[in-house]
């Protein structure tokens, strides 16, 4: 069995982060990913990501890797198919190995809930995004309908109205999920909600042009105009794993951590967008710098002991 400090589960950007701040502590650190780079690989084109020159998010990837790499991080790709983390040291599975780790940060992020409309996966990156404040902006001056009824609908809604000619806010009931505040605010916009709506197609050519709704009270079908069409139903963290092995979830299923990234369970410790924060590139390479940071700390006994984690400089 091969031993780490730190074992990384995900290589999206939060855990690559996680890998470069936990590498150049010294610390002897492996990343286990299914895919390099995670959502962010599937951005077309990353444009808000502090420094650096609109890219495809693989591009992104390929470069937050090699930067932790020149620092010793090791990096695999593998699936992590079951975790023991019973024991001061714990245990990870992998279909071709296991290895044991001190600490343990989980980074598997999650992956946006689908429409399941006809025409969706043709489209997307070609009008159809599942993230309003990655994409809206390339939408200046166009047309582009908002799908769901949460929270974060309404705020895309009301963010859209800023930057779109006309943006039409489709949700399946009679009436929004969202916060007070945000129906308060959405008023205040030019944003056209048809209710009790579903979206049955997306259609176009090479990008999106119309697509199909259907009212579910009265069984009838529009044709509506749109060059973008924003689905904004939801999240689903990747969560399966950790909490066969204890690890606790909110009601929403993102794992719950305290004010280190630190999870239920002494040692192991979460960051990204499967933690429920603003998913985001730079915040979850934030998260993942901080909790990295942490599990250096309580690898030195200076983390929740009688030392408070008073540190934060670079290992002397
Ligand atoms: C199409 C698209 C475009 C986007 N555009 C932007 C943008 O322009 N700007 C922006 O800031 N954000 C953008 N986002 C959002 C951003 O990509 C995410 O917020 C970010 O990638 C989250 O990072 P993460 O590291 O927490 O998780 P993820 O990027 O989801 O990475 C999780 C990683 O964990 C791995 N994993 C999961 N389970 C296991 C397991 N059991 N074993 C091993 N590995 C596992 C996955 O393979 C993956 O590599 C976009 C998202 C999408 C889908």
């Amino acid at each position: 069995m091969e031993n780490y400090d730190l074992i990384i589960i995900g290589g999206g950007p939060s855990g690559l982060s996680a890998g470069l701040y936990a590498a150049r502590r010294n610390l002897k650190v492996l990343i286990l990913s299914e895919t390099l780079g995670g959502q962010m690989a599937l951005a077309p084109s990353v444009e808000n990501y502090p420094g650096t020159e609109p890219m495809p998010g693989l591009k992104l990837a390929e470069k937050m890797k090699k930067q932790a790499e020149k620092f010793g991080c090791e990096f695999k790709l593998s699936k992590v198919v079951s975790l023991d983390l019973k024991n001061e040291v714990k245990k990870i599975k992998t279909p071709e190995k296991e290895y044991s780790a001190k600490t343990i940060i989980i980074a598997t992020g999650s992956h946006y809930r689908k429409l399941e409309a006809e025409g969706e996966d043709k489209f997307i990156g070609k009008g159809v995004s599942y993230c309003a404040t990655c994409d809206i902006p390339l939408f200046k001056g166009k047309k582009v309908a908002i799908i769901g009824g949460s929270d974060t609908a309404v705020r895309s809604a009301i963010y859209a109205s800023e930057i779109a000619s006309k943006i039409y806010l489709i949700h399946r009931r009679d009436q929004l999920r969202a916060e007070e505040a945000s129906q308060e605010q959405l008023k205040k916009t030019s944003v056209k909600i048809i209710w009790n709506s579903v979206v049955e197609k997306i259609e176009g050519d090479k990008f999106v042009n119309k697509i199909i709704i259907k009212n579910v009270n009265m069984n009838e079908k529009t044709e509506l105009a749109v060059d973008g069409v924003f689905i904004e139903v939801g999240e689903v963290p990747t969560t399966e794993i950790v909490k066969a092995a204890g690890v606790e979830v909110n009601e929403k299923n993102f794992i719950k951590v305290d004010d280190k990234f630190q999870t239920n369970i002494s040692g192991v410790f979460a960051a990204g967008d499967v933690t429920g924060s603003f998913a985001q590139i730079v915040t979850a390479a934030a998260e993942g710098a901080e909790a990295a940071t942490n599990a250096y700390l309580f690898l030195r006994g200076g983390f929740y002991g009688e030392k408070k984690p008073t540190d934060y400089g670079e290992k002397k």
